[in-house]
């Protein structure tokens, strides 16, 4: 443990007996010293992408520029735009996962469209990144379907699927999965053949803004919120985050999903293996 400080007051309505409340600050102290972290992390990382911006117009002004250079600089000016407007959108997801209730468990969605987008999503991001793109491949074992928020169960699983084609080189392989478990949970899992992740660095990775290498996180868009928001959607759902890695060899993170049902199907499902 920590050392214990209390705080001690009288009791205002303790009327003639005296009576002496305690209490254990340290907690308060923590979250208190948390929150400014997290203003000062916000702070930094708005300020830099603007610093850029103010550098940007500048030269605009002040420059004798042609209009090749002028696109440029435009364009240029419009990604420090794109990437304060993520990082603000990622806030605000947070925040909002902070502080409403946790999502009905009444409401069923299905694992195969969650997935389909997923798919969408990590073609056309890796296809951006990479050249030769990646070895992406999608398989569904059961067609389930998980109790809960579909916009946030989307948002955790297109997460875990982009940083593993952002950490990872193109023409890796990726290979994205759900399976149900023997105890009958359903399991979400994203498996990268990328750098892999120190074990020290593992038990911190949700962590908002905690990144191993801030670089390569800038430089494909990523805001240091994504594991962050990850492990909000997962505790809302009652879910489990398991996070294996080893250097060199790549990572694998699975989300357990505990409320799931076998999709009582109608029709018969097309086939998700492209
Ligand atoms: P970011 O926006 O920086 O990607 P995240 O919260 O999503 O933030 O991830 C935190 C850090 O964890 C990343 O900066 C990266 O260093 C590391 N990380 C996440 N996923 C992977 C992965 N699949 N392989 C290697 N490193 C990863």
């Amino acid at each position: 443990g920590h050392p214990v400080r209390l705080s001690v007051q009288v009791h205002p309505y303790a009327g003639n007996r005296r009576m002496l409340l305690t209490r254990d600050i340290t907690s308060l102290e923590q979250a208190e010293a948390m929150r400014r972290d997290f203003v000062a992390n916000v702070s930094h990382e708005i300020r830099t992408p603007l610093t850029v911006l103010a550098g940007f117009v500048e030269t605009l002004q002040t420059l004798p520029l042609d209009a090749e250079e002028r696109s440029r600089y435009l364009q240029l000016m419009g990604q420090q735009s794109h990437r304060m407007e993520t990082l603000v959108n990622d806030l605000l997801t947070l925040s909002r996962l902070e502080g409403s209730a946790a999502p009905p468990v009444n409401r069923w969605t299905r694992v195969r469209a969650l997935m389909a987008q997923c798919e969408d999503e990590g073609r056309g991001l890796s296809s951006r990144l990479a050249a030769q793109g990646h070895k992406l491949s999608f398989a569904l074992e059961a067609d389930s379907e998980i109790a809960g928020a579909a916009t946030e169960l989307q948002s955790a699983m297109s997460n875990l699927l982009s940083n593993a084609i952002r950490y990872t080189p193109g023409g890796s392989e990726v290979a994205v999965s759900w399976r149900l478990l023997p105890d009958g949970r359903g399991e979400y899992a994203v498996r990268d053949s990328g750098p892999g992740i120190a074990a020290e660095h593992i038990p911190r990775l949700t962590e908002r803004f905690y990144r191993i290498d801030r670089s390569r996180s800038r430089e494909t868009g990523g805001t240091g919120l994504g594991l962050a928001i990850v492990k909000h959607v997962a505790q809302r759902h009652g879910a489990e985050l398991r996070i294996e890695s080893t250097v060199g060899k790549g990572s694998r993170f699975a989300l357990v999903f505990p409320v799931t049902r076998l999709r009582q199907a109608a029709v018969p499902a097309p086939s998700l293996e492209k």
